[in-house]
């Protein structure tokens, strides 16, 4: 059985590992990115505020696992049966889609020409620009409530004591926390300076935002108002929902094609537990469960529905500070948050361990395992979390 899969981020990565290892002899796995670097996205704020390296060589990743890694831009997904990558056309008998999200600079007109977004490339030009802004004690304005925006300015902030950061959403940054976990973001968030603005925005112009009733001044923007699915998947003809994403079914095949898959921020169940958000906590399970999914089937065993249980956020507020808001099985937030020093510790083991749980899976002791909790499935170990801002 020929398997491809598109995209080397944490589901696309996390699938190839597990299905190479357990399907060896009876698959093929091939791995398709259009970066030869796996971008450890959920640190691209940290790489903004001028910290870190986020990307790691994805052949390294997988040497020795088997996995054929093909490193090209998917222009074509065609759903009998083969993929286009630049001119070469990649034929398969599954295919895993796993290309992940990108922030919507479409969402309001002007965000192409005059904001910076949480992308790899758009977060290291922010980093090279801010420092001679925070020098003159200028102004950033980060555009976003969520979990990426609250992040972001937290993180700037921290990192450039001069700069002036405004954090402008359309409702209070952290909605859906518990009273808790709110007052603790507007308590870190005015300890960090930074200024929380409200307004709906119509359009962003060479240094100003545009609102309903006003204009926000910026030397520097920051556009975290949330993602979308790359425009491929949306050309590929099968169902998808407003954001691009891939409607899947409780096996995470597509609606329109059981021999497609999709994993990650591109897929998006339609039935229970179809309130997953895009998060790199629910890409690796998505990903290793389809992996085992195709392993079955190589195996000539029926496959079994995807089922996930969400134990809570996880934020980072700079380097020294954190939230982790857990939430109940229903969904709501639970009146208890962790914050502090702990909080921030505990994000960062959380980031170090998702590499590390893709190193575990090529070495070949699994961190993702399933175990029955009665009627529910329970993964253990995802507590980070991500919101569309
Ligand atoms: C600043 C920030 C902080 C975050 N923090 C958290 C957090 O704390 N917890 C959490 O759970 N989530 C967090 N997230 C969200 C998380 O990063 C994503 O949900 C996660 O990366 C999704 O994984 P993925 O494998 O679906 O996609 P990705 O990691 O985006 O990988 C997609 C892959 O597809 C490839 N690709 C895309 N288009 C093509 C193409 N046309 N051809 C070939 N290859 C292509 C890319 O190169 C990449 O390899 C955060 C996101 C950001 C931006």
């Amino acid at each position: 059985m020929r398997v491809v899969i598109l995209g080397g981020g944490y589901a696309g990565l996390s699938c190839a590992l597990r299905l190479a290892r357990r399907a060896k002899g009876r698959v093929s796995v091939t791995l398709v990115s259009a970066s030869p670097r796996f971008v450890e996205r959920i640190r691209l704020h940290e790489e903004a505020a001028g910290k870190k390296r986020v990307s790691r060589e994805l052949s390294a990743m997988v040497a020795g696992t088997g996995v054929t890694l093909k490193i090209g831009s998917i222009t074509d997904i065609d759903s009998r049966g083969e993929v286009h990558v630049g001119g070469e056309r990649l034929p398969y008998d599954r295919l895993v889609v796993a290309l992940g999200s990108r922030v919507d600079v479409d969402a309001v007109p002007g965000i192409r020409e005059h904001a910076s977004t949480l992308d790899p490339t758009s977060s290291a030009e922010l980093a090279a620009r801010l420092p001679a802004i925070a020098a003159r004690g200028g102004r950033l304005v980060v555009i976003g409530g969520g979990l990426t925006g609250i992040e972001g300015a937290s993180e700037l902030a921290e990192a450039h004591p001069g700069l002036q950061v405004t954090l402008l959403s359309s409702g209070e940054p952290g909605e859906g926390f518990s009273e808790a976990g709110r007052a603790h973001l507007r308590a870190a968030l005015g300890r960090l300076g930074v200024t929380l603005e409200q307004g709906r925005v119509r359009s962003l112009q060479a240094g100003a935002v545009e609102l309903q009733d006003r204009t926000v001044p910026f030397d520097a923007c920051l556009w975290a108002g949330g993602f979308v699915a790359p425009e491929v998947v949306r050309r590929s003809g099968l169902p998808v929902n407003t954001r691009g994403q891939l409607l899947v079914d409780p096996f995470l095949r597509s609606l329109g094609n059981v021999y497609i898959y999709a994993v990650g921020d591109v897929g998006a169940p339609v039935e229970p537990p179809s309130a997953m958000l895009m998060g790199c906590k629910t890409a690796l399970p998505m990903g290793v469960h389809v992996a085992e999914s195709l392993a079955r089937a190589a195996r000539g065993q029926p496959e079994e529905p995807f089922d996930y249980l969400d134990a809570g956020f996880c934020i980072s507020l700079g380097r020294r500070d954190g939230l982790i808001q857990v939430m109940r099985q229903d969904g709501a937030p639970a009146k208890w948050v962790f914050t502090g020093r702990f909080a921030a510790w505990l994000k960062e083991a959380v980031c170090w361990g998702t590499v590390a749980a893709l190193g575990a899976e090529r070495a070949g002791w699994p961190l993702y395992r399933w175990r029955k909790t009665g009627r529910a499935l329970a993964v253990g170990g995802s507590l980070q979390g991500a919101r569309a801002a």
